[in-house]
């Protein structure tokens, strides 16, 4: 069965690179009917905060990638890892040193100005035990191999190695008898049975070391794919300008958890020429052969076409629910059931003119707003003249026993308009600017339908006095 992880560590948000690698796991673990676990990398003490460690969990929330079962702390298992380093000493695969820090600080300076790599080189390796300086803490190290070299068969970057003269005996265990960052992660990915490591190829250089610890462990080796960083659009690295965010800042930008597993998947990995990919295909289809090995670029005009898509199709009662927040915030009062209603019943003619969901909030306030409404700019101009005011007046004069169907509302104000010698548009706009205080709506005789006859006519007088 296939077992896949995400393994954050929480140091800050669940920013866009982990939620793709997220979303990689979820949906490789998806596709195969295996399962996907959570593990909080929380061993840094000085870094990690629980505040963090809410926002990833919010954040994977929000994106529907949850995992199975309970999510594993690192540091709790601490104990758990040390005891597999002292298991290698045991066995004589790993081994105790007494360099002290200016004893190392010493060798790397020396290997510095000699110009070579600076690696451990062995010093206490094959010394006796007997030989350990008194009340000097030793550090645990991995008896390394020093001979051959160590190869990987990445699933993403094909065969990569590296000469095992170019890695040093790393520390597993530390002074202070607390296990290194090394060495919890193979402990924890072999305690949890994880088969696919899936990750940012920054950690490819980690993975010949894990390799190296998982066969002194004498355990499986788990396939690793290493997937290409993502990129800023300029090519360079991701910053903070680009969309380094975190996930709670695409929620609060508008943009729907659908629209953003699209995106994401679409960061690396492809599927012919296809860019709308819900997610059922996504399970479907998804296979680590289809990740590009050359890093990809985020692009936030992408992404929100991509967002207005999902928005045109989303279903109208949820779209009333997701605006529910962001309208009482601008309005500063809960949007009640009348309101909610006009939403719901004008939905169709308004998500269609937003890509996020702060837009359709600006474009679907009206509907929303207590009387008397407030006016923007160009309305208030409107509002002003009386001469259109005087118009709009006698127009609503003729409407008030009308069927109140939007093509029976546009035919009045068009034979209205014809008898006046103006042109519709000089209803429409009066008519707009008193039923929405804005310039911009949805077809204004929809808006009428939608707002009915005494909310209609109410917001007129309101504007005509
Ligand atoms: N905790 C590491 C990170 O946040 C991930 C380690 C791993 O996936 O092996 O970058």
């Amino acid at each position: 069965q296939v077992v896949t992880r995400f393994a954050p560590s929480p140091t800050g948000f669940l920013h866009i690179g982990g939620a793709r690698t997220a979303l990689f796991n979820w949906l490789f673990a998806r596709h195969h009917g295996g399962r996907f676990l959570l593990r909080i990398e929380d061993t840094d003490r000085a870094r990690s905060t629980q505040a963090a460690v809410d926002a990833i969990f919010d954040g994977l929330k929000w994106l529907g990638l949850d995992g199975d079962g309970e999510p594993v702390f690192q540091f709790a298992r601490m104990d758990r890892h040390a005891e597999v380093a002292r298991q290698l000493v045991a066995e004589g695969k790993a081994y105790y040193c007494y360099c002290s820090p200016e004893e190392l600080d010493a060798i790397r300076a020396q290997q510095k100005a000699e110009g070579k790599p600076m690696r451990y080189p062995g010093i206490w390796r094959d010394r006796d035990a007997s030989e350990a300086p008194a009340g000097v803490p030793g550090v645990v190290r991995l008896r390394a191999p020093q001979e051959g070299e160590t190869v990987i068969d990445d699933l993403v970057q094909g065969e990569v190695k590296v000469a095992n003269a170019q890695l040093d005996d790393m520390v597993l265990l530390r002074a202070d008898g607390t296990p290194t960052y090394m060495l919890s992660v193979v402990v924890d990915d072999h305690d949890m049975g994880i088969t696919h490591v899936i990750r940012g190829d920054d950690h490819l250089t980690n993975a010949f070391r894990q390799y190296q610890l998982y066969k002194a462990c004498g355990w499986d080796v788990p396939r690793f794919a290493h997937i290409p960083l993502i990129h800023g659009p300029d090519g360079a690295k991701l910053s903070k300008r680009h969309g380094a965010l975190g996930a709670e800042a695409y929620r609060d930008m508008g943009f729907l958890p659908e629209a953003m597993r699209n995106y994401l998947l679409r960061l690396g990995w492809s599927h012919g020429d296809d860019e709308i990919i819900t997610t059922e295909q996504a399970v479907e289809w998804f296979t680590l052969d289809n990740v590009g090995r050359s890093p990809s670029r985020f692009d936030m005009t992408k992404l929100t076409n991509l967002n207005g898509h999902y928005m045109r199709g989303a279903d109208d009662a949820r779209l009333v629910e997701l605006l529910a927040p962001l309208l009482a915030a601008k309005l500063e009062h809960a949007v009640d059931a009348d309101g909610q209603a006009r939403l719901l019943a004008g939905m169709n003619g308004l998500k269609e003119r937003a890509k996020t969901l702060v837009e359709l909030a600006d474009l679907a306030a009206f509907y929303a707003r207590r009387r008397p409404l407030a006016f923007d700019d160009k309305a208030a101009k409107v509002v002003a003249d009386g001469e259109q005011m005087a118009l709009l007046t006698e127009y609503a004069g003729t409407i008030e026993a009308a069927e109140w169907k939007k093509d029976v509302l546009e035919e009045a104000a068009r034979v209205f308009a014809e008898a006046k010698g103006q042109k519709l548009g000089k209803v429409a706009q009066p008519l707009r600017a008193a039923l929405t205080g804005s310039s911009v709506s949805p077809p204004i005789f929809e808006v009428m339908e939608v707002l009915g006859r005494a909310e209609t006519l109410g917001r007129i007088a309101d504007t005509t006095g």
